[in-house]
C-alpha cells in the first residue's frame, strides 16, 4: 500500500484513511509496514488532547459528541472520533464512531470519524485504536474523542489511552447510583449528567448531588478532583462548560511537577509516559503468549507436562521452567 506521509502530515483525509486501513490490516506484512510507518510518524505525534467518552447505550454519546465536536470546531480546531467497540457489529453490537449518527459533525471537513475497528488480532481492538490515534495527531487533529460504551474491558482500556476520561450518566430520580461500577467511578476524571432538559433539568441536579456524595467518598490519586457537570446534548447547553474544564485541567496538569522515575516532569507528560509504558508490557505479555502457542516444541511437550502436573510426578513451577525454557 502506498501511503504519502508528506499529504499526511498536510492533514489530507484520504492520505490518513489509508494509513489507517494499514494499520488495521491483518496481514503479517502490512503489520510490519504499519510500524515503519507508525515510527517515522511518531516525532509528530502527542500534540492533541485525548479524550475518552463512555457511557450506557442511549445516554446521549453520539448528540454529545456532535454538539461538542461542532463547539470544538468553531473554537478553529480538528476534531477525530475513534472508538472502541467490543462488541463486533457481526455479533450484534452497537457500532460506534458511525458517520450516520453524526451527521452533521460528518460533513464538517475540519472533523474525521471512524468507526470501531472490528476484532484486531494482537493488542485487540484498542490496540489499534490507539495506532490511529497517532496518526490522527501526525494528521494535525487537535482534539481526539475515543467513544466507548460501558462494557466489559473496553472503558478501562479507553482509559488508559487517553488524558481525560469522561462519563456520561442520566438523570435518575431515585438515589440508586444507576449501578455505577465503582471501579468506573475511580476511573472517571468527570461524570457529565446528559439530557438535562425539560422536565429531566430537575432530577438531573439531583443526580449531580448524588453524585458529589459519592465522589468525596473516593480517592483519587492525582491533583485533579473529578467534577459533574449537567448538560443538554440536544438542546447545546451545557456544552461549553465541558470543554472549558477539560481545557483547565490540561492547564493544570501541564504545570503540575511530577516525579517519574528520576526525571521531573509534569503530570500530563508523565501520564502518558506511564500509558506508554502499561501499553508496552502488555504487548510483550501477549506477544509471549503468542510465541508460545507459535512454537512447536512448546506445542508438544506441553500435553505431557501437563499430564506430568496433573499426576503429581512434576512441581507446577518446573513444568512451566521447562516451557520457557524452549523458547
Ligand atoms: P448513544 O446510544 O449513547 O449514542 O445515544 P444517542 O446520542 O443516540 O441518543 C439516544 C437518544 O437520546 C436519541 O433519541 C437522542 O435524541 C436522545 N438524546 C440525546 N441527548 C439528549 C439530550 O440532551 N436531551 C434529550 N431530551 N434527549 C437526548
Amino acid at each position: 500500500m502506498n501511503i504519502d506521509l508528506e499529504k499526511l502530515k498536510q492533514g489530507q483525509r484520504r492520505a490518513l484513511a489509508k494509513a489507517i486501513t494499514l494499520v488495521e490490516s491483518k496481514l503479517d506484512q502490512d503489520r510490519e509496514s504499519a510500524q515503519n510507518m507508525l515510527n517515522t510518524l511518531l516525532p509528530h505525534t502527542g500534540k492533541s488532547i485525548r479524550i475518552g467518552i463512555s457511557g450506557v447505550p442511549g445516554v446521549g454519546k453520539s448528540t454529545f459528541i456532535e454538539a461538542f465536536g461542532r463547539y470544538l470546531i468553531s473554537l478553529n480546531k480538528k476534531v477525530a472520533v475513534l472508538a472502541v467497540d467490543p462488541s463486533s457489529p457481526l455479533r450484534g453490537g452497537s457500532i460506534l464512531g458511525d458517520k450516520t449518527r453524526m451527521e452533521k459533525l460528518s460533513r464538517e471537513p475540519k472533523a474525521f470519524i471512524r468507526p470501531s475497528p472490528s476484532e484486531g488480532a494482537l493488542g485487540g481492538v484498542a490496540q489499534k485504536t490507539r495506532e490511529t490515534l497517532l496518526l490522527c495527531e501526525a494528521a494535525g487533529y487537535d482534539v481526539i474523542l475515543v467513544e466507548t460504551v460501558g462494557v466489559g474491558q473496553s472503558e478501562y482500556e479507553v482509559a488508559s489511552m487517553v488524558d481525560f476520561f469522561l462519563v456520561l450518566m442520566l438523570p435518575n430520580a431515585g438515589d440508586d447510583l444507576q449501578g455505577i461500577k465503582r471501579g468506573i467511578m475511580e476511573l472517571a476524571d468527570a461524570l457529565v449528567i446528559n439530557k438535562s432538559d425539560g422536565e429531566n433539568a430537575h432530577f438531573a441536579e439531583q443526580t449531580k448531588s448524588h453524585y458529589q456524595n459519592a465522589f468525596q467518598l473516593l480517592k483519587h490519586d492525582s491533583f485533579w478532583k473529578p467534577q459533574i457537570l449537567t448538560c443538554s446534548a440536544l438542546k447545546n447547553t451545557g456544552i461549553v462548560e465541558v470543554w472549558d474544564m477539560i481545557y483547565s485541567y490540561e492547564q493544570e496538569s501541564k504545570s503540575e511537577e511530577h516525579k517519574a522515575g528520576t526525571q521531573a516532569q509534569n503530570a500530563f507528560n508523565s501520564k502518558r509516559a506511564q500509558q506508554n509504558s502499561q501499553w508496552l508490557s502488555s504487548l510483550i505479555r501477549e506477544m509471549l503468549e503468542l510465541k508460545l502457542k507459535h512454537d512447536a516444541q512448546v506445542q508438544t511437550q506441553l500435553p505431557q507436562l501437563k499430564q506430568a502436573v496433573l499426576e503429581n510426578r512434576v512441581t507446577p513451577y518446573s513444568a512451566a521452567q521447562t516451557i520457557i525454557e524452549l523458547l
